[in-house]
């Protein structure tokens, strides 16, 4: 039994079957429980629903940083908080890779209202960071009791054992599997077993051996099975940390 931590269930798998065969594929495949994140506000609603209306699928909220200059507070209510099936808030951060340097301060802004509000909920985060690391990390760092996951991680090891030190988790998407990314099973196989988690961040980045096609959640046992083998521990036992490790990233879900 797996999970994936971070799928977009929102967008558009049409092309694919649909968003209803996607949960029934990864069902059949053992991957039993969907956490669907939101980054653009305009899908809140919708990851809202999927979650109300699945017993398996959970919700985090948030605001990409692509979205820069828009007012979290407008879109993410205390409502939406309190929601029993919204368990955390993200995808949330900064990106440095994709948006141009004026937007910075702008993604500072949205970055830090949206920690308030974890804090304020004593939410966990789902954080997103691209080129970013110093920044992300000093804004993280006023924020001492906020814990959560560092989202298809791909930084290096300074990243990594800072934010060990506090508390987070760290999350492996289809990346882990790609040929190209040794360093990066490199800083994983340095980053203890009760702080791992995994995901498909669907439906971009699938692993080996489906690289090219749209991702779906289905496709996170092939990460799973490169963690375990990154951590020479048989597969099963890989799946039963990961699901104890989401159970105390999230304290919301109930498995
Ligand atoms: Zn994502």
């Amino acid at each position: 039994m797996l999970i994936d931590t971070h799928c977009h269930l929102t967008y558009d798998f049409s092309q694919i079957g649909g968003t209803d065969a996607v949960i029934a594929r990864a069902e059949n495949a053992g991957v039993r429980y969907l956490i669907c994140p939101t980054a653009d506000p305009e899908d809140i609603n919708a990851a809202i629903k999927i979650a109300n209306e699945n017993r398996n699928i959970f919700a985090t909220i948030g605001i990409h940083p692509e979205h820069a200059g828009i007012c979290a507070r407008d879109y993410i209510t205390d409502e939406i908080l309190n929601n029993p099936r919204v368990v955390g808030v993200g995808e949330i951060g900064l990106d440095y890779h994709e948006m141009t340097s004026d937007t910075r301060t702008a993604q500072a802004e949205l970055f830090e209202s949206q920690l308030e509000m974890a804090c304020n909920h004593k939410l966990p985060v789902a954080i997103h960071t691209r080129d970013a690391e110093d920044d992300t990390a000093a804004i993280l760092a006023r924020f001492p009791d906020i814990c959560g996951v560092m989202h298809c991680f791909t930084s290096g090891w300074n990243l990594a054992k800072k934010m060990l030190d506090r508390g987070f988790y760290f999350s492996a998407s289809g990346i882990l599997t790609f040929k190209n990314a040794g360093d990066i099973r490199e800083t994983f196989s340095r980053i203890p077993l009760d702080r791992l988690v995994v995901e498909t961040d669907s439906p971009y980045c699938a692993p080996v051996p489906y690289r090219g096609r749209q991702c779906e959640p289905a496709y996170v046992v092939e990460t799973a099975k490169v963690l375990a083998e990154i951590k020479n521990i048989p597969f099963e036992k890989m799946s039963d940390i990961i699901i104890e490790n989401v159970k105390q990233l999230y304290p919301k879900i109930e498995l």
